[in-house]
């Protein structure tokens, strides 16, 4: 399955995120502004490090839409 990936994670995406039928959240932005999705798992999906920066803990800053790019 492994072909020199980086595998960042390992923990199943809840994304996209649906409230009702509504489209909540396709990812989540943390306080360093990259996004959830590009953070490492610990116990929950993409709550670790991040792979860009050097930030050491995802930090809920806000919710991504795709499409929005703010
Ligand atoms: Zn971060
Ligand atoms: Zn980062």
């Amino acid at each position: 399955m492994t072909r020199g990936f980086k595998r960042l994670h390992f923990k199943p995406s809840p994304f996209p995120m649906r409230d009702k039928g509504k489209l909540v959240a396709t990812d989540e932005r943390c306080m360093c502004q990259h996004p959830r999705s590009k953070h490492r798992d610990t116990a929950a999906y993409g709550h670790g490090s991040c792979a860009v920066c050097d930030c050491q803990q995802f930090s809920w800053q806000a919710f991504l839409i795709q499409g929005e790019s703010a």
